[in-house]
């Protein structure tokens, strides 16, 4: 008798190039049969006939830490209900541990208000120890993100290290990866990033490499500088042979657009050369930003202090204001999507917000940073569609919300729809591309899982965990916008998690059978 049989589905084990018709028994977390025709009962038995039983789908670029969403939401219900049974958390350079000092968790403070939040950890081994005796409906992952650590010991100043302080670095590095991380993030585009050399990179990579962990980086410049950025980051992976991962990769703004066809052959020229490398990428032409991130970097270098001192400054914020007048970014079609204190412009252009300040957008601009605290977060369209397929369908790239769980009630912001709808569109949008239902399962499940170093998941096999998501593709679509981006996905019929529905029937079932993983 097993616990569960899942019969006559079309299985895409994550691997093979190939679908069969087949049944899938699971005992408790595991699967444990495989066959043609499994005769055996079950205490549960679901029909699947028509329908696609594929692994678990994995989150290798997500931000639940950093949204607070792991302790607010811990049903992640936006993303089990796109298939995601595993999320790798401590993204872009920001994790929730280690924590050397207070002014460590600052790193997430552009993502999340720290006012109310509770803390009683402070290295990534009493993290994760908190995170086990927490549940949650998906498996969650992390790294550690190197804006944290770093903060950790320099706080809110913007400098190089002393050799002391990048030994003891290191030193916690070291110990956060035998405690279960899986590896180390950056962020190198924001304030406290943008110093860092290429030689500190290295430093850490070496480490990386040597603990077969993971490097997540999310590059120094995604526009006018993009392929200086990405060879500085194919650079380190040459030296250190690190398992490299650029995260959302993307070329923004449609002057820099050319610059794709270098960026890709950048990356199959080191790919061939033996680097490794692969990158992530969101199936949608819009940003999801943090509005300082406009700002020129000499405006931001030295933490969010200075910059408003800068803008206290008539001569500073002159030339602050025509920096973003000469910029590419179209300002006054900029959606506002979320901002700290409340201002009521969520939803808002800051075309529209101008005007009823009866100034420019680029004042608009300052005034929401000013007065809209340290978290204020736009849509700003700048992608190209067809570039966003030409990325995903690349052989070294996997799909991934670089987003985070969030539940259908949130009242006070906008968050991105990819958050909601990836794996669905992106599922829809690489098969209109050419790339079979195979091909485009594996770059959500054994594609991540190998890069991650994830065991026993990612592939429908006998001895590996049950997470399994049962999916009908002629229903197949995500539904969220930006205007409502609280819209589950629809076609996703059942989604396990270490053997137990989390959605079941196209509802969620508020089970919580997923826990926190570690690297062994
Ligand atoms: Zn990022």
């Amino acid at each position: 008798m097993y616990s569960l049989l899942i019969k006559n589905a079309k299985v895409i084990d994550g691997i093979s190039d190939t679908a069969r018709i087949a049944d899938v028994a699971i005992q408790g977390d595991q699967i444990v049969n495989i066959d043609d025709k499994i005769d055996t009962g079950a205490e549960k038995i679901i029909d699947a006939t028509g329908k696609i039983l594929a692994p678990g789908f994995i989150d290798i670029q997500n931000h639940s830490d950093s949204y607070w969403q792991i302790f607010d939401n811990p049903n992640l219900s936006s993303l089990i209900t796109q298939g995601f049974t595993t999320v790798l958390i401590g993204n872009c350079g920001a994790s929730l541990a280690p924590l050397l000092s207070h002014d460590a968790l600052n790193s997430i403070q552009k993502w999340h208000n720290l006012e109310a939040v509770n803390i009683n950890w402070q290295s990534f081994s009493e993290y994760i120890e908190t995170l086990a005796k927490q549940k949650f409906a998906c498996n969650i992952a992390s790294l550690v993100g190197y804006s944290t650590l770093r903060r950790g010991v320099v706080g809110d100043q913007i400098r190089g290290l002393e050799k002391q302080e990048m030994e003891a670095l290191k030193k916690v590095l070291i110990e956060s990866l035998e405690s279960g991380a899986f590896g180390l993030s950056s962020g190198l585009s924001y304030a406290h990033e943008i110093i860092i050399s290429e030689l500190e990179l290295f430093e850490l990579a070496k480490i990386l490499k040597k603990k077969d962990s993971l490097f997540s980086v999310h590059l120094r410049s995604e526009g006018s500088e993009i392929l200086e950025a990405l060879d500085e980051a194919l650079d380190i992976a040459r030296s250190s042979e690190v398992n490299l991962k650029i995260s959302h990769l993307k070329v923004k703004y449609e002057n820099n657009w050319p610059k794709m066809q270098d960026v890709l052959g950048h990356l199959d020229t080191a790919y061939h050369k033996g680097i490794n490398v692969h990158f992530d990428s969101y199936p949608y032409d819009t940003v999801w930003q943090v509005l300082y991130s406009y700002l020129p970097k000499w405006a931001i270098e030295g933490g969010r202090a200075m910059m408003l001192k800068n803008f206290a400054d008539p001569v500073q914020k002159n030339k602050i204001l025509t920096h973003l007048n000469n910029s590419f970014s179209k300002f006054p079609s900029m959606m506002v999507a979320s901002t700290a204190n409340r201002l009521n412009f969520m939803g808002k252009t800051i075309g529209q917000i101008a005007k009823n300040l009866e100034t420019s957008s680029e004042q608009a601009v300052l005034h929401l940073i000013q007065n809209g605290g340290s978290e204020v977060l736009v849509f700003e369209q700048n992608l190209s569609m067809d570039q966003v397929g030409d990325l995903i369908v690349h052989p070294l790239a996997f799909a991934a919300t670089d987003g985070a769980g969030f539940s259908e009630n949130v009242s006070n912001k906008l968050v991105h729809p990819r958050c909601f709808g990836t794996a669905p569109k992106f599922i829809n949008l690489a098969v209109k591309r050419g790339l079979s239902m195979q091909q485009a399962i594996k770059k959500l499940t054994s594609g991540p899982a190998k890069k991650i170093g994830l065991k026993k998941r990612g592939e429908i096999k006998i001895g590996n965990f049950a997470d399994l998501v049962l999916f009908d593709q002629n229903n197949l679509a995500d539904m969220a916008t930006y205007e409502n981006p609280y819209q589950f996905s629809r076609g996703i019929e059942y989604v396990f998690v270490n053997g137990k529905a989390v959605v079941a029937e196209g509802k969620i079932t508020n089970t919580l059978p997923g826990y926190a993983l570690r690297k062994v």
